[in-house]
């Protein structure tokens, strides 16, 4: 009954979006650019920054934009990485939305850079600085879009929920982890989004996709080890480190992981049948067919994208063997990296490594996140993802059709993991939705020179504004 009633007036507000610009007035754009630069200009990596010090900063905004203290909460494990959450109270007619943000930044060292990337430079129509692209637009863009609601007098029928957090990046003290675990009660929502995935790609200017992370693979190191005892090497010995390292690469070069689809994956190789032509097309439509055509499965599968939808993957990224170049090895091993599919917990795709590997002198470890190698792994698995909710498609839908007409809106699976890993686990739907739209061959997050192109930064305000909106004013 909810969803009728919220489509209907979903189908109003749109209509009147339509008639409004996809830009922001000049006095929201001053705001939001004002925030934007705050946060590039606070330097919040892991080695030198300082999470806490952005986190007043947006707590500060957010008070002198009429939020009560009482509705704040400043805290984390210690204090450069203290986290903020702000609750948006509403009438309580439907269960919260939590918003997610991390603060954090990848390190980025002056030398490298063609500007200092701890300032914010407005330059050739781009907004310059660390943090442009991931995600401090979009941590800009939640506090600009809480302050304008709160100051035109918006009640929403929902809490909305704002959390900026640390360590998404690195670090041992990720914020959304840890407010999991210390204060659930004050993050729980009935779903999440996360503007740290999703986003327009466009190509040459023009919008081709509006992307929807509604699930992501789990990431996993192991490390794969042999030991001997060495000896001189005028004398070699069948058993040799550096081989028995290398045979069990070779075996996980020929390697594939089982063919697996899951909601989202279905929804969009469904999506993109429609989109793609000729052979392509043809392959996406027989793997959805029960039981899936196994010749269309292996030539998707020659696409490393598609191979990357399709399977767990795990690769050698490095080899480290030996002690002198007259010397058997006494020690060889290898870093293997897995992208891991929902619903395979990374234990499981260990002892899967071991059982392709078939050499019990090997030992195969998991290395975690500080670089510590452990015997087993986590039993940890990201949940098998849900269809996505009705209600986030066709909003996203329905506001990308004013702001990108044809364009299609698409669920996606990440590749790589965000903050998103820990609220699905903790039962929280978390979706990857943002306005920020980048040409596909111009993404430099985590690398030098990070930019956004201005226009972009300024429709993802507008963008935000009224998804949130439209989200927390339908029932
Ligand atoms: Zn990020």
């Amino acid at each position: 009954m909810k969803h009728v009633l919220s489509a209907a007036a979903l189908i109003v507000f749109t209509a009147s979006i339509s008639a409004q610009s996809t830009t922001p007035d000049a006095q929201t754009k001053q705001l939001a650019t004002s925030i934007f630069k705050q946060l590039i200009e606070i330097n919040t990596t892991d080695s030198v920054g300082n999470v806490s010090t952005a986190s007043i900063a947006m707590q500060q905004r957010l008070l002198d934009a009429g939020f009560k203290k009482e509705d704040m909460y400043l805290g984390g494990p210690n204090d450069r990485k203290e986290n903020l959450v702000v609750r948006y109270k509403g009438t309580g007619k439907q269960k919260p939305i939590l918003f997610i943000g991390h603060e954090d930044v990848v390190e980025a060292r002056r030398e490298d850079w063609t500007t200092d990337p701890f300032k914010f430079i407005e330059k050739d129509g781009y907004y310059y600085g660390r943090g442009t692209q991931d995600m401090k637009e979009s941590d800009a863009i939640l506090v600009t879009t809480f302050i304008r609601l709160k100051k035109s007098g918006y009640v929403p029928d929902r809490d909305l929920i704002l959390a900026l957090t640390a360590d998404e990046e690195g670090g041992k003290s990720n914020g959304v982890d840890w407010l999991i675990k210390n204060h659930r009660d004050l993050i729980d929502a009935e779903y999440v989004l996360n503007p740290d995935g999703g986003g327009v790609d466009l190509e040459h200017g023009k919008a081709v996709s509006i992307n929807i992370d509604a699930s992501e693979k789990l990431y996993a190191d192991y490390q794969v080890m042999a030991t001997n005892p060495g000896g001189h090497s005028s004398l070699p010995r069948p058993d040799n480190a550096i081989y028995q390292v290398a045979d069990a690469m070779v075996k996980l070069q020929h390697y594939r992981f089982p063919f697996e689809l899951n909601a989202v994956t279905r929804a969009y190789f469904a999506k993109m049948s429609n989109i793609e032509t000729g052979q392509i097309a043809a392959d996406e439509k027989a793997i959805l067919q029960a039981p899936p055509d196994q010749a269309a499965i292996a030539r998707l599968s020659k696409d490393p994208i598609h191979n990357s939808t399709l399977h767990t993957t795990c690769v050698a990224t490095r080899l480290l063997a030996g002690h002198a170049n007259n010397a058997l090895p006494q020690m060889a091993s290898a870093n293997v990296n897995c992208r891991i599919l929902p619903g395979h917990s990374i234990d499981e795709i260990r002892r899967e490594l071991v059982r392709v590997f078939d050499d019990p002198s090997l030992t195969v470890k998991y290395v975690d996140d500080a670089n510590e190698v452990h015997e087993t792994a986590p039993d940890r698995a990201a949940l098998p993802p849900a269809a996505l909710k009705p209600e986030v498609l066709n909003t996203v839908e329905k506001l990308s059709a004013t702001f990108w007409p044809g364009a299609p809106v698409i669920p996606t699976m990440a590749d790589g993991a965000s903050d998103g890993v820990y609220t699905n686990a903790a039962g929280m739907p978390t979706y990857g939705v943002s306005g920020i739209q980048l040409e596909t061959d111009d993404v430099r997050a985590h690398g030098k020179d990070e930019r956004l192109p201005i226009d972009s930064y300024d429709e993802g305000v507008q963008f935000y504004y009224y998804l949130v909106r439209s989200l927390s004013s339908g029932a």
